[in-house]
């Protein structure tokens, strides 16, 4: 039994309760990246199914031999030279943030004959140095992803500013998300995830709040 997991669960429920949410209507997004198998096993054994990723390729390596069951999730940049590897190895892209990748996954879905489930990343801080469309673009690029390239788009993602409160981010988030008609909110990581439930977040994204600091090679 993983207590890191039991105890993650435990907060989601709590953070759903208090914000009047429905028990079970958050997911729990697993953070895997960069982290040694053995942090990794006991929270599998436990039972957790859903994983986030932040590289294809070791994303493939890790999860490839032991897939079934699982959906995996990318949460990471996505090149378009790794488009197609991404389409057929994840249950759900993240990081659609720019029109030449959904040309590009419009293409692979239709060479592969199956859609990851899309979310488009928003860049809602309006960092420099972040990916994802400007808040001012969300409504345009929702659009012609739908329109242009025919994409199905089930969320929404973000990354807040480190430091500042994320809650007027969230919420932002929500309100691209409502005026849009997208249902999913892909927000809040370990230091935030029960703010981000109370502003509606869908799936959380935990990595070292329950696998423990991660270790970059
Ligand atoms: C690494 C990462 C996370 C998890 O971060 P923690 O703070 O360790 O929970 C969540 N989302 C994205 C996009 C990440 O890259």
């Amino acid at each position: 039994m993983s207590h890191a997991l039991a105890r993650i669960q435990d907060r989601i429920a709590v953070a759903e309760a208090r914000a009047g949410r429905q028990a079970g209507s958050v997911t729990l997004v697993a953070v895997s990246k960069t982290q040694p198998w053995e942090h990794i096993a006991p929270v599998l054994e436990a039972g957790q199914k859903v994983y986030g990723e932040n590289r294809v390729q070791e994303a493939m390596e890790r999860w490839g031999p032991r897939r079934e069951g699982l959906e995996l999730r990318l949460i990471g940049p996505l090149q378009t030279n790794k488009a197609r590897e991404a389409v057929d190895f994840f249950d759900v892209i993240e990081t659609l943030d720019r029109e030449k990748l959904a040309r590009v996954l419009a293409e692979e879905i239709q060479r592969v004959g199956k859609a990851p489930r899309l979310y488009v990343q928003v860049n809602i801080g309006e960092e420099v140095q972040k990916a994802g469309v400007a808040p001012s673009e969300a409504d345009a690029f929702l659009a012609a992803c739908r329109e242009s390239y025919s994409l199905t788009i089930e969320g929404l993602m973000c990354i807040p500013p480190v430091g500042a409160d994320p809650a007027p981010y969230f919420a932002s988030l929500r309100a691209i998300a409502a005026r849009n008609g997208v249902e999913k909110l892909s927000m809040g990581m370990s230091d935030d995830f029960e703010i981000a439930i109370a502003e509606g977040a869908t799936s959380v994204r935990v990595g070292s709040a329950l696998f423990g600091d991660r270790h970059y090679g």
